[in-house]
């Protein structure tokens, strides 16, 4: 009787300290994988820099300076996910035009919650003091295809340079109707992105580097004179597709944008179209990514 019972008694002590083993394991194990996972949540919690390109050529040069890249896709939205010096970067090829562009951006900031946005590519100069591979900071941007024409009866004829720009951010109702909507709205580059950008120009040796007036608009302007109408009323250095785009996106979210654009080709000055300027840019842009990045609080 007496030895079952002091069997039973080492019998419950062995169960008990095993226990008291397992548990200890278990807490360490909980402990463990929790401090791995503010491990990760630090790491995304740096939110991602965002740089757009429309054209495989204005996109993929820079994809190719990422580090521990992964690719996803939505739509035939494709995103370059990776690192620089260790920040979270991520290369987005829009496709070309301002509804690729528009549908990009949200994709991006509803996915990724992206600190900033830059949007870079090519561009058609309207001021004939730039040439090609030069390059533009968007100080501001604009949609030069978003237009109210004159009243005019049947037979009456077209007169683009009556129309009027139109503000489709002015109000809910109809911008048809409100004179509030015949502004030219701009969209401002965020400080800090030109401030970086401005910070590294002299590392950029192929033409110069100056802010300016991006416009935008699903149209390739060749014809001189209207090319000249948009630079005098709206300020135009350059145009393109989707800089005034990804603009508008970016505001709707309030997320830091800049746009930078080298030109490829100017119609005012007889520069030809020279589709190595898109790589010229990428390598400028870099510059810019990294010195943002510095600029960056490192927690
Ligand atoms: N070259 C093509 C047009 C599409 S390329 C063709 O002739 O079929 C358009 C791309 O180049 C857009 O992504 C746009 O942002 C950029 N681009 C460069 N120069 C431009 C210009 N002068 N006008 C409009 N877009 C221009």
């Amino acid at each position: 009787m007496q030895t079952t019972k002091k069997q039973t008694k080492r019998l419950f002590e062995k169960f008990a300290s095993i226990t008291f083993v397992i548990v200890l394991l278990l807490l360490a194990a909980v402990g463990c994988s929790s401090s791995e996972e503010n491990k990760t949540k630090q790491e995304s919690s740096k939110r991602p820099i965002i740089v757009q390109g429309p054209m495989p050529i204005e996109a993929e040069k820079f994809a190719d300076k990422l580090e521990n890249v992964k690719e996803e896709k939505s739509g035939i939205y494709e995103f370059y996910i990776g690192t620089i010096n260790n920040y979270p970067v991520i290369v987005s090829k829009t496709s070309k035009g301002m509804e690729n562009t528009a549908a990009a951006t949200a994709v991006a900031i509803e996915r990724y919650n992206p600190i900033a946005i830059i949007n870079q590519g090519t561009s058609g100069g309207h001021d004939p003091k730039l040439h090609v591979f030069d390059i533009v900071l968007g100080k501001r941007s604009v949609n030069i295809g978003s237009l109210k024409t004159g009243n005019r009866g049947e037979n009456e004829g077209i007169a683009p340079t009556e129309w009027i720009p139109m503000d489709l951010m002015a109000s809910e109702g109809s911008a048809g109707e409100d004179p509030d909507a015949e502004n030219i709205r701009y969209y401002k580059g965020d400080k800090d992105l030109l401030e970086a950008a401005n910070a590294v120009k002299d590392k950029y040796t192929k033409g110069k580097v100056v802010e300016g007036t991006i416009g935008s608009a699903d149209v390739w302007n060749n014809e001189v004179d209207r090319i000249k109408w948009f630079h005098n009323k709206y300020g135009t250095s350059v145009e393109e597709m989707e800089t005034a785009s990804a603009a508008q996106i970016s505001k709707a979210y309030d997320i830091p944008f800049l746009g930078i654009r080298i030109l490829s080709n100017n119609k005012t000055n007889g520069g030809e179209y020279n589709p190595d300027t898109a790589t010229a840019n990428q390598k400028y842009v870099y510059e810019v990514v990294k010195k943002y990045i510095s600029t960056l609080p490192t927690k």
